[in-house]
């Protein structure tokens, strides 16, 4: 009866370890994930950051590259969803948020700037923030004819929602916008990278912006 009494003890007790490893392991697991999504999203906005996009815009690119080619071995045009949208927003005179209002006050503007921005977009889109006042787009499967329309629906979003001011008062903040289709030129795939595009929306940019800003210009 001792022998038997002690064998169950110890069988209860092993069962105890392997139950408390599993649950170590699930909350390591868990804690690892949390980490990495952390790692790859902006604490002030919760978007995506930079590091999320250099590590999904390769995949992007090659499939982009990956449909061109393929229309063109076959001598057709390439179909509407072959095409990468690049759309750089920046929100004009933000400098004036943070001097008149404060800087909380500018971190809240731009927190409502992404939230436009997003509304904006569709479940396909990604939205980064790019770098301080800064987002980029990365639009797929949408042909790049339509890339104006996309940019007049993102300048009016953030045109059209006014921001309220602590005090009550509301605001209006603009953006202006720079986009570049990706390919560059549809004909040799390869020829350019994503950072050449990335190059055109950000001189688009500054055409919008010199334009008067609330605005946009882009490369097709
Ligand atoms: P422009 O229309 O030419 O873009 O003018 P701007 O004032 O928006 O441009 P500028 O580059 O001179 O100023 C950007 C400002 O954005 C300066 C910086 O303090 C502010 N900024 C950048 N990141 C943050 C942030 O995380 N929080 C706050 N509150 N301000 C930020
Ligand atoms: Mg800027
Ligand atoms: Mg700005």
């Amino acid at each position: 009866l001792v022998l038997a009494l002690a064998a169950l003890a110890l069988r209860w007790r092993v069962h105890r370890l392997v139950h408390r490893q599993r649950q170590l392991e699930i909350q390591v697991h868990e804690r690892t994930c949390e980490l990495e999504e952390a790692s790859l999203t902006d604490p002030l906005t919760g978007l995506r950051n930079r590091r999320y996009f250099t590590e999904h815009i390769d995949t992007d690119v090659a499939w982009a590259v990956r449909r061109h080619d393929e229309a063109r071995r076959h001598g057709r045009p390439p179909t509407d969803d072959a095409d990468l949208v690049f759309v750089l927003v920046d929100i004009d005179h933000f400098k004036r948020v943070n001097d008149l209002h404060g800087h909380a006050v500018g971190d809240a503007a731009l927190c409502h700037v992404a939230h436009c921005l997003q509304g904006a977009l569709r479940e396909s889109d990604t939205l980064v923030r790019w770098g301080g006042e800064e987002f980029l787009i990365v639009a797929r499967g949408l042909a790049r004819a339509w890339a104006p329309e996309l940019a007049e629906r993102v300048r009016r979003s953030v045109h059209d929602l006014p921001f309220t001011l602590p005090e009550g008062t509301e605001m209006r903040c603009t953006v202006s916008i720079g986009f570049a289709a990706f390919p560059i030129g549809p004909g040799q795939p390869q020829a350019q990278g994503w950072s050449d595009a990335i190059r055109v929306a950000d001189a688009a940019l500054y055409l919008a912006k010199s334009g008067g800003r609330d605005g946009w210009a882009g490369v097709v």
